[in-house]
């Protein structure tokens, strides 16, 4: 059986002391939550909610990583840091990551595989953006985010991995992919894995569902086969509004 997975990601907001607050009200909201429950933190707030989390069932993690053991990188913060302030997972190549800061596929993959030696769960991020979509080019864009994030990885590490679909013409716009629209492409990005890691490889994997996910429309998201959670942006700033949607993340 696939994890279940509702992710926030903060992006640029919550300080140490906000996300403290915040866990503190999430908890007791989502004790019974039917998915494990992550939170994408700022690196400043991340020991700040690594602490508040310790006793709850909530796990916190970076929103990004430097795929380098130490260094001259001003500016960057390395697998070692992370674990450290209380991280367990990461964000690797979101779209405004891939965007805005010009990451390559070949960064990614290094990054992937520093979590994966360092013992921290990444999720990477994959997604076509609207006029790639409209050009029938879905499949190829998924196709080489994929098997360039996994070049070389072992079979068995692969496999660790989790992978969030998030279309980028879906994300923070209030367009979310129609629930038909995610199943198909998670089949895909499934059909992808088992042409690269071997047959049945990609049903291991659990694929999340990010793009403008809101509390009434996650039970349907859910409701599909292949759909194994969600990572949420704006709608998980607010505690009480990504309680719900946690709380609707049954299978
Ligand atoms: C995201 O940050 O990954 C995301 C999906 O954002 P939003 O939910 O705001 O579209």
């Amino acid at each position: 059986m696939r994890a279940i997975y509702a992710v926030g990601n903060w992006k640029m907001n919550k300080s140490g002391r906000e996300s403290a607050t915040y866990i503190e009200t999430l908890a007791p909201l989502v004790k019974n939550s039917p998915a494990r429950v992550l939170l994408a933190a700022p690196f400043t707030a991340i020991g700040a909610a690594a602490a508040a989390a310790k006793d709850t069932s909530l796990s916190i993690g970076a929103q990004n990583i430097h795929p380098a053991r130490d260094g001259a990188f001003t500016g960057e913060i390395s697998a070692l840091m992370l674990k450290e302030a209380g991280a367990s997972f990461v964000l690797v190549g979101h779209s405004e990551r891939r965007r805005l800061f010009g990451e390559s596929d070949e960064f990614i993959r290094e990054k992937v595989v520093r979590c994966l030696q360092s013992d921290l769960l990444p999720i990477l991020c994959i997604g076509e953006t609207e006029s790639e979509r409209e050009g029938h080019k879905t499949r190829a864009v998924l196709a080489r985010q994929i098997e360039s994030a996994l070049h070389g990885v072992p079979k068995e590490e692969a496999l660790k991995i989790a992978l969030a679909y998030e279309p980028v013409w879906a994300i923070g716009t209030g367009k979310t992919a129609s629930a038909e629209t995610v199943e198909e492409t998670h089949a895909l990005c499934r059909s992808i894995l088992d042409e690269l890691l071997g047959k049945k490889s990609g049903e291991k994997i659990s694929i999340l569902y990010g793009g403008s996910v809101k509390p009434d429309h996650i039970s349907q998201l859910l409701a599909k086969r292949e759909v194994d959670g969600v990572l949420v942006g704006g709608a998980a700033l607010d505690p009480h509004s990504f309680a719900q949607i946690v709380m609707n993340c049954k299978k």
